[in-house]
């Protein structure tokens, strides 16, 4: 399910152009336009999901297929032995402003615990 006013489902439509890393059946992989560190890419469910709070144990397999997604990335763009960080921000308080979750994929400086 998709919801036109959705920024995110509008990326996973094409309808609003970003620079895409990856594309599968279930998610979509581009990068942040306003990128926190030298890689910043977002790993986003085709359908729409506003929250962490609204996966079930049904998108448990979509969930890993996110995290796997970014370490798939992450050994394409040679990040992976120097590290990197996976995010994924829950409303207000967490620092979520578009509500449709995302996993970011940040690399390429030093991240701090915890984080500012
Ligand atoms: P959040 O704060 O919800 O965890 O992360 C939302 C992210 O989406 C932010 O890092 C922000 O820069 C990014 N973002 C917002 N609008 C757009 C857009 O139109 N295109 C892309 N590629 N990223 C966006
Ligand atoms: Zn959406």
């Amino acid at each position: 399910m998709t919801q036109s006013t959705c920024l995110f489902c509008q990326i996973a439509e094409k309808k609003i152009p970003a620079k895409i890393a990856y594309e599968g059946k279930q998610i979509i992989a581009f990068h942040d336009i306003a990128p926190q560190a030298p890689v910043h890419i977002l790993i986003i469910p085709k359908e729409h999901i506003a929250t962490v709070n609204d996966f079930s144990e049904q998108e448990a397999s979509l969930l890993g297929h996110m995290v796997l997604t970014a370490k798939k990335l992450a050994h394409e763009l040679g990040i992976a032995e120097d590290g990197y960080r996976l995010n994924m921000n829950c409303n207000h308080l967490g620092g979520q402003t578009v509500f449709h979750t995302h996993l970011h994929l940040l690399a390429g400086r030093q991240f701090g615990w915890p984080p500012g």
